[in-house]
């Protein structure tokens, strides 16, 4: 079997260069070098080498550098309101850690992680009053990579819900 050391730079660089369909000399010897040291963290994901985005929308959210309207935190998720709502209440609640989907999520978070994220869906299902025992239920989504049609690269869960939300894939 065939296997690549990715402590070797050469080698984890020419994969990122793969991964980002960026030019291998640029990634060497340009601008890009740069914002890849700065921007990205290296994660292991299913095999091979993916990035997580520092500067992705809701990594700035959850730095403070950019608002948003606060629904629940605690030391493992934050949630927050969409800000384009599709349904009438369209919550999203993202883990802490800086995880790019629910692959990454899966394979590299800690257990206390994957609990206190299905845990903090339910408890901000029941202060939107959308949860079993508060309301009359809510539709929680996530978005996988380039078919699942995700956006933003750091994993969250959309609740929708407030109404009935309809067919399931449109
Ligand atoms: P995705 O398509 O990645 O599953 O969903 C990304 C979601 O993030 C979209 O529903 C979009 O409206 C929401 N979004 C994008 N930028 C911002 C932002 O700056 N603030 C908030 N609150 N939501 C955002």
């Amino acid at each position: 079997m065939f296997f690549f050391d990715l402590s070797e730079p050469l080698i984890g660089t020419f994969l990122v260069s793969t991964f980002l369909k960026k030019p291998f000399p640029e990634t060497i010897f340009g601008t890009y070098v740069e914002n890849y040291q700065s921007n990205l963290n290296e994660v292991a994901h299913g095999g091979f080498l993916m990035a997580y985005d520092n500067n992705n929308i809701f990594a700035k959210i959850l730095r403070e550098e950019i608002p948003c309207k606060k629904i629940y935190e605690d030391d493992f998720v934050l949630s927050f309101y969409d800000i384009n709502p599709q349904k009438k209440i369209h919550a999203l609640v993202i883990p802490k850690g800086k995880f790019i989907d629910l692959d990454d999520f899966a394979i590299n978070a800690s257990n206390d992680e994957i609990v206190g994220l299905i845990k903090g869906i339910n408890i901000v299902a029941k202060k939107l009053n959308i949860s079993v025992d508060t309301g009359k239920g809510y539709r929680a989504l996530a978005n996988i990579s380039e078919y699942g049609g995700q956006e933003v690269p750091h994993l969250h869960f959309h609740l929708f819900g407030g109404e009935k939300v309809g067919k399931m894939v449109q």
